[in-house]
């Protein structure tokens, strides 16, 4: 059972579409799993709705024929777009990518021993998105986070030091937190951070390409 959520101003910003990209992925990717999250972002869209109505009353004032000529300007056309599921194969495995990624662009796979990685290009400066995978017995090093650091789990299970992670939890730590996700199944996960993790055990040069891998 997901046992990690959005917090309510997250969903909130998420429903007034104030997130960047990378963050609106992320909460898409956990609505996929979590119908709780889901009838929430369903109630906080009927209150702006409700909002909306009030908005539109001050339009009548407007120009009426100059708004309807806008509306049905003939040179906007809109082509729906037919996206087919991604579908990748790891290590033997098969995986779909979520619905919120299907349109995005995905660089080629980096490795490093169990770990490997596809950075998902959303061009946000020092905010970097990526598929990570890891091979089953993977572990990734003790370590803390010098900013955010945010994964929704996409598939398979990891265990770390504050329990069992399952597809859909969501998962926001900052340098509060320590902690080194091992996983027994293997798994693909979705994650966004701001900084390089800080090791906090074993010589953090030899570390350092892990570090740099997953950021
Ligand atoms: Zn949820």
């Amino acid at each position: 059972m997901i046992k990690h959520h959005p917090n309510p101003s997250l969903l909130l910003a998420f429903t007034q579409g104030q997130l960047a990209a990378s963050l609106s992925i992320a909460i898409s990717t956990h609505m996929d799993h979590c119908q709780t999250c889901r009838h929430q972002v369903l109630a906080l869209q009927e209150t702006s709705a409700q909002c909306l109505d009030i908005d539109n009353a001050e339009l009548e004032e407007w120009d009426n024929d100059e708004m309807i000529a806008a509306i049905t300007d003939d040179d906007f056309e809109v082509h729906p777009k037919q996206s087919l599921p991604i579908q990748l194969n790891i290590k033997g495995t098969d995986y779909t990518l979520p619905q919120a990624l299907q349109s995005v662009g995905l660089s080629s796979w980096l490795k490093l021993g169990k770990l490997a990685r596809a950075r998902i290009d959303l061009n946000e400066g020092e905010v970097h998105t990526n598929l990570l995978h890891i091979e089953k017995g993977g572990t990734i090093p003790l370590h803390t986070h010098k900013g955010f650091e945010l994964t929704v789990l996409l598939a398979g299970k990891f265990n770390d030091e504050h329990g069992e992670y399952v597809p859909g939890d969501f998962i926001w730590l900052n340098d509060t937190n320590t902690h080194s996700p091992t996983t027994e199944t293997g798994c693909l996960c979705l994650t966004v951070a701001n900084d390089s993790m800080h090791f906090v055990q074993g010589l953090s040069k030899a570390l350092n390409p892990i570090g740099k891998l997953i950021y």
